[in-house]
């Protein structure tokens, strides 16, 4: 079936450019579509209509039943390091990207669904996904989105009315996901890989005049295209870092080159700060715990330079030493933008060499009496009005907190407007709302079992993550101490 309203204007231009990278391909049929979840608020910035969305015709659409006119959907390939092991064809398995649209500020937006059914790249798998993973990826990108980070955004779940097979069978549901592109360092290792020079040269200036337009006339763009990439990821995993975010499946297909966050599967905040959180069920060696990020993050920066190389220099030995030396300066990019964060969560302006030092012990501070990250950020702003006694209840032991918050006082500003200022600047940049994980598990239940109260209340309370409002606390709150361990599951 084809729908002549234009419910989205199509523009696509990585079909148009990319021949090689990608499979035309429509949706599995499903049976009963019903709409769970649509994001007025980014439907509204997208300039598309949130009634003819949710119409029967506009459901239709968003689950992959019909497709408006004109429209030539295409599941997209890329390779990928995955837990380190290299996949020479992965691609979207399981999702299909709808077509590309202009949005009014003119950013071309990818619209994209997930859980559309088997692709010519889904291997063993049945294409499929459950309601409760789509709405994980639902809530956690809105956070994300609220909390300032750069992110894939999440426009819609409907649920298909079909039973999919997992350990017990489960409603299944299509996302329908909004990305500034989904241009991946493994697209480009499936690009080097295929030998094609010229496929290869072609996705990066796709990439160039998609997301850093002003490097193409950089002497060597190419090199310049590498450095911004690792710029935007370098910053991207501060920002992780800062909110106590753990993405659990950072292979090197789910790194993106625009600098956004992608692919939620088994992701999670962490509540008590310790560096080897992971939560991911199938992350036995902690590769992707939360204190691993940069370091993964970085390695996977060097994958996406191996696949650069060719353009990089004719010779080999010269591209390696360029890239090089580029992802050398990961370090100082990451520090850099962790520090300015962690400067603004604590209410430093100051910026020296001994703050910094000071700044990098936070983490051992916090890790030592596993802390409340969320918490303990958000409560040190009653500590600068001149309460420290919520914040220093954090600690079982809280003469460390007290040996730390004398230096930290004496980097506060003098006067006690000064910090009175400093107190609310810092509760602009430190949430006391976060996804906590044993909201998002009820609201997941729940929803699974037909109720969407829980999760509708959810998203509206992570989506002002800095606003302390009345009757809200239990989500402030972390889990009770004595819970099981929280245990997320990717790619179901
Ligand atoms: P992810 O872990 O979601 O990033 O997925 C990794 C790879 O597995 C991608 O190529 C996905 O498209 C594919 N994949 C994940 N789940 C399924 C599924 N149920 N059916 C087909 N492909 C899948
Ligand atoms: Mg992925």
């Amino acid at each position: 079936m084809s729908i002549a309203t234009p419910l989205f204007r199509f523009d696509d231009s990585y079909a148009r450019d990319l021949e090689g990278l990608f499979e035309p391909w429509r949706a599995a049929q499903v049976p009963a579509p019903h709409l769970l979840m649509l994001n007025a608020a980014l439907a509204a910035e997208l300039d598309l209509d949130v009634e003819a969305l949710s119409s029967p015709e506009g459901v239709s659409v968003l689950v992959g039943n019909a497709i408006t006119e004109g429209s030539s959907p295409i599941a997209m390939a890329y390779s990928g390091h995955q837990f380190g092991n290299y996949s020479p064809r992965l691609g979207d398995g399981r999702a299909l990207l709808l077509g590309e649209l202009i949005d009014p500020q003119g950013r071309r937006r990818d619209v994209h669904l997930k859980g559309s059914g088997r692709t010519p790249f889904a291997r063993g798998g049945d294409g499929k996904a459950a309601i409760g993973p789509m709405l994980r990826e639902y809530v956690i990108s809105e956070a994300m989105h609220a909390l300032g980070i750069p992110t894939t955004r999440a426009l819609a779940v409907v649920a298909t009315g079909e039973r999919i097979a997992r350990d017990t069978p489960l409603p299944g549901a299509v996302l329908v996901r909004v990305a500034s592109s989904h241009l991946r360092v493994g697209t480009f290792q499936y690009a080097a890989a295929t030998g094609d020079f010229d496929l290869l040269r072609r996705t990066a200036d796709y990439a160039i005049a998609r997301h850093f337009a002003d490097v193409a006339t950089a002497d060597q763009p190419y090199l310049a295209f590498y450095a911004r990439v690792v710029a935007a990821q370098a910053a991207l995993v501060a920002q992780w870092m800062h909110v106590g975010f753990i993405h659990g499946v950072m292979n090197t297909d789910n790194t993106t080159i625009s600098g956004e966050t992608i692919d939620y599967g088994p992701c999670a905040f962490m509540d008590r700060h310790d560096p080897g959180t992971v939560f991911s069920s199938i992350d036995h060696g902690g590769r992707y715990a939360y204190g691993n990020q940069p370091g993964i993050l970085q390695w996977n920066l060097a994958r996406l330079a191996e696949a650069l190389l060719p353009l990089i220099h004719a010779d080999a030995e010269r591209a390696i030493a360029a890239a090089t030396e580029v992802l050398r300066g990961f370090d100082e990019h990451y520090l850099f933008a962790w520090r300015s964060g962690m400067r603004a969560k604590l209410g430093i302006e100051r910026d020296s060499a001994e703050v910094a030092q000071w700044i990098d012990g936070v983490p051992a501070l916090l890790a030592q009496q596993q802390v409340d990250h969320t918490l303990f950020f958000r409560r040190l702003s009653e500590a600068a009005r001149g309460n420290a006694a919520a914040v220093r209840s954090l600690f079982a032991d809280p003469t460390a907190f007290d040996a730390w918050a004398s230096t930290w006082r004496q980097l506060l500003p003098a006067s006690e407007e000064g910090r009175l200022a400093v107190a609310q600047s810092m509760d602009r940049v430190n949430p006391i709302y976060i996804p906590r994980n044993q909201h998002v598990e009820h609201a997941l239940a729940a929803a699974t079992g037909g109720d969407l109260q829980p999760i509708q209340q959810l998203v509206e309370v992570i989506s002002r993550p800095f606003v302390e409002r009345p009757g809200l606390d239990a989500y402030a709150q972390p889990a009770p101490a004595d819970d099981a361990p929280y245990v997320t599951f990717c790619g179901t």
